[in-house]
């Protein structure tokens, strides 16, 4: 078992200001992305008059409800960009925030079930490899040895034909990504506001000048969206549209275990993915309620197909129980990608549509968001991914890739 270990309380980490009149940025959202793009606007671009507006606690979305797997083996070239570039700087985090994370590069698997799954991910790792990431396919033996407690018979459903891996792939400790990177922001001059909804803009013509939020309304130099689900609620406020759907997406814990899961297991055809949690909870997601809401709750069904899967899968866990399940809001884009970039309002910036994977993208987003806001103009990793691609029609197709049914 990891002994590293648990950090201060969370409350002591970053200071808890009353918001000023106004600032030069102010992010709406304090999930990961939200608080990442604060860090890296002070530590990169010296921008340090910021403000994160949060209507509930800090990372306590999407954030908190994650299944916290990382990894880059994305179809297209655009993907690789971001994606490998997040994981770079993953592999470099804890340090460079002075905190602890539990990063943990135990590897990724994709199982393939069908013949089709089977060529769509040959085809992803040849890709991947083109892009310099470490993928490769393996098959059903060499599953079995990298985790000898899954089922690969023949006579399950859908039996195991093999899958993809990467073995710099992993998961950390989501509260604590977040925890780290509020600490660093808040030394580097941030203000972290909890409890402060944002309800509307102040505009001067197409030009935002402020928010309105409740606990007043603040000026803005510039405004940048990090909220995930509810950005199109925000964006209607602002007056344009964003084509993401809100879908709920559930995860669950069991009890404690002896470790005996080595790595994280992911099948996009029987929809259930498996870690083990660094004191032995076993970590399974789904995937999406087919419905649209803001319920952060989802349906009975959806558990039951996913444990019917990770009962095939790995037997073993037939007696575990089951501790808590939980939801998220997930916001989904047509193509599986996420939208970053300008908007058609002057000084209005847009980072969503992460759907079921932007925790990985956590310190890319961060990273590449906080470059566009400071220069007005999109990062190398994130030029592909603006609104303007659902009007040119230059989409990034990563439904297959994102590996959670959506
Ligand atoms: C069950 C589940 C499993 C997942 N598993 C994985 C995984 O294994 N790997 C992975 O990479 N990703 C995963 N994801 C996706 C990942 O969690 C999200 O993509 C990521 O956390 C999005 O980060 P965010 O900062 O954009 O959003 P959030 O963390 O949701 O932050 C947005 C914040 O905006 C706030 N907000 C909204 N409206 C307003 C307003 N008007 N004013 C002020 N604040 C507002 C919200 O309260 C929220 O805190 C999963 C998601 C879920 C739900």
């Amino acid at each position: 078992m990891d002994q590293r270990h648990l950090p201060e309380h969370p409350d002591f980490l970053w200071s808890n200001p009353e918001p000023k009149k106004s600032y030069d940025v102010i992010i709406i959202g304090g999930g990961g992305h939200g608080i990442a793009t604060a860090y890296y606007l002070a530590k990169n671009h010296g921008i340090t008059n910021v403000a994160v507006l949060e209507k509930g606690w800090l990372a306590g979305g999407n954030m908190a409800r994650n299944t916290t797997i990382i990894r880059s083996n994305y179809l297209w070239d655009e993907s690789a960009a971001i994606y490998e570039h997040s994981l770079k700087l993953w592999e470099g985090l804890e340090e460079e925030l002075g905190y602890n994370m539990f990063f943990s590069q135990r590897g990724v698997m994709n199982l393939a079930h069908t013949l089709q799954d089977v060529r769509e991910s040959v085809r992803r790792v040849e890709a991947n490899r083109l892009n310099g990431i470490d993928a490769e396919w393996i098959d059903p033996k060499q599953v079995k040895e990298l985790c000898p407690i899954i089922n690969i018979n023949d006579d399950i459903r859908y039996p195991v034909m093999g899958g993809t891996y990467q073995p710099r792939a992993g998961i950390a400790k989501h509260d604590w990504v977040a925890w780290g990177y509020a600490r660093r922001a808040s030394e580097l001059g941030v203000d972290l506001i909890q409890n402060c909804e944002v309800t509307g803009f102040v505009k001067d013509g197409n030009k935002i000048t402020g928010v309105k939020t409740t606990r007043g309304t603040i000026n803005a130099g510039k405004v940048a969206l990090a909220a995930a689900g509810h950005t199109s609620v925000l964006a209607d406020m602002a007056g344009f549209r964003v084509p993401i759907q809100s879908h709920p997406l559930q995860a669950l814990v069991s009890e404690l275990h002896e470790i005996i899961h080595p790595t994280v297991v992911m099948s996009n055809h029987v929809h259930v993915y498996v870690s083990q949690a660094h004191k032995g909870e076993l970590v399974m997601g789904a995937g999406v309620d087919t419905f649209n809401g803001y319920g952060q709750r989802g349906s009975f069904h959806v558990i039951e197909h996913q444990m019917s899967a990770a009962v095939e899968l790995f037997p073993a866990f037939a007696r575990a129980h089951l501790l808590r399940t939980w939801g998220g809001i997930v916001d989904v884009t047509m193509d599986a990608s996420p939208i970053m970039g300008k908007t058609p309002v002057d000084n209005m910036y847009i980072n969503c549509g992460w759907g079921t994977g932007g925790f990985k993208g956590v310190p890319g987003a961060g990273w590449a968001y906080a470059h566009t806001i400071a220069n007005d103009s999109a990062h190398e990793t994130n030029s592909a991914f603006g609104l303007e691609r659902f009007e040119t029609g230059a989409l990034i197709d990563e439904h297959g890739a994102a590996a959670v049914a959506h």
